[in-house]
């Protein structure tokens, strides 16, 4: 009972609206007065607690939402952001700066892979992308400059887990910050309570679960919150990726049904995983014996929200996969299109797609197949259904 249960902590918030409403009010207003000209200068110093200035700094709705996310990674406070990439980005550039040194995991979202790779160099903020289920391989990239181990919880899109736990510790001993995407696994894991320092999500995905905004958010301490929302050095401040306040108010809405679709997600996934690796077909699924991190995986998540939504499998080329998802499109299981944790199954060839920043050879060496398709699984109410027909277009085109 003690088990430390995020969707608890979100239905015990309670916030009323200007009016008694049972939503809080949304605040449309990109700038607030002030009564007096000297709270408007202590606000600007950081000195007015609950006063709000300008929007790009901080707005009630985004507040509520912040809140509820820190509530559900068990952090002391969160700052949205109006996408996931405007969550991480500022993340890296708060911690690291010129000459220092980021160690990641080889196997992260096509996006921070290309930032890490491409951009951040720019500012001379190198990394070194590593397998991160080796742990000496990890700790040996680590340099007097390394400033930030980075990381999924569950990765994009190869579903490797990381051992948040064994990760945290070496972040402790060489003095860094871990900070990981927890995208794939919201409820399920809460890195926070695992040691990592700071946790992303894109909102997008799961917690949003409507395919209608992009949206992020950094959960952390309140230092590094504030730190991250400085008018003078905060790279949220000053960067400017802001969630409009409506949309804040919308996501904070469709979060409060996260435990219940996480489980169907869960359920469902972990259904075709089965049924299809009985097939022969290759699967990739944490919640798999035959997935290489099973067990530890077992051991960090919150059973209730079990494996993930997401899975793995490989139809051994890309033209069949072509094919296959076509066809499943055709035949309305699902729709060919990247992205995430939506109500209908999404598919897509991550090779061509999402991970296509990711040059060919290292595609290849982080076994990355041409014949590889990334599932997200919808929110289907009868999964045999979904399964009989998903085999009947494997079977016309001869994959089973
Ligand atoms: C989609 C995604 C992102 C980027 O989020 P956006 O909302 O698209 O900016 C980052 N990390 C992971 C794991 C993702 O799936």
């Amino acid at each position: 009972m003690s088990q430390f249960n995020p969707a608890d902590k979100i239905q015990d918030l309670q916030y009323f609206g200007e009016f008694g409403g049972v939503n809080p009010s949304i605040s449309d207003s990109s700038t607030y007065t002030f009564l007096s000209a000297k709270t408007m200068f202590d606000t600007f110093e950081g000195n007015a607690e609950g006063c709000y200035l300008y929007s790009r700094h901080s707005s009630p709705s985004n507040l509520y939402l912040g809140q509820a996310l820190a509530a559900m990674e068990g952090t002391e406070a969160a700052n949205v952001a109006a996408s996931g990439m405007g969550a991480i980005t500022p993340v890296i550039m708060q911690l690291c700066g010129a000459g220092d040194h980021v160690v990641s995991s080889r196997t992260i979202y096509g996006g921070t892979y290309a930032f890490l790779k491409n951009f951040a160099p720019k500012f001379n903020i190198q990394t070194t992308f590593v397998d991160i289920t080796k742990l000496d391989v990890v700790e040996a990239a680590i340099t007097p400059n390394t400033k930030v181990l980075y990381c999924e919880t569950v990765s994009n899109p190869l579903l490797e887990v990381a051992d948040i736990e064994s990760l945290a510790k070496i972040a402790k001993k060489h003095n860094l910050k871990l900070v990981v995407d927890n995208t794939f696994s919201p409820l399920s894991v809460a890195p926070g309570k695992l040691g990592a320092d700071v946790i992303i999500h894109s909102l997008t995905k799961f917690i949003n679960g409507s395919s209608d905004t992009v949206g992020g958010v950094v959960c952390g301490t309140q230092q590094f919150i504030d730190d991250l929302r400085n008018v003078n050095d905060g790279a949220s401040m000053l960067l400017g990726p802001t969630m409009d306040s409506l949309r804040a108010a919308s996501i904070l809405k469709n979060l409060r049904t996260l435990h219940i679709r996480i489980k169907q997600h869960s359920f469902n996934a972990n259904y075709l995983a089965e049924k299809f690796e009985k097939d022969g077909l290759k699967v990739v699924y944490p919640g798999l014996e035959s997935h290489p991190s099973n067990k530890i995986y077992s051991s960090m998540i919150n059973k209730e929200y079990g494996f993930g939504g997401m899975m793995t499998i490989d139809v051994g080329s890309l033209e069949k996969a072509n094919a296959l998802m076509e066809l499943m499109q055709e035949r309305n299981l699902g729709y060919l299109a990247v992205s995430l944790g939506f109500y209908k199954t999404l598919f897509s060839a991550p090779g061509t797609s999402t991970s296509s920043e990711i040059p060919m050879e290292e595609q290849i060496e982080m076994g990355l197949t041409d014949g590889l398709i990334r599932l997200s699984i919808g929110l289907d109410n009868d999964i045999e259904r979904t399964y009989q027909m998903m085999k009947q277009c494997m079977q016309e085109l001869n994959i089973l």
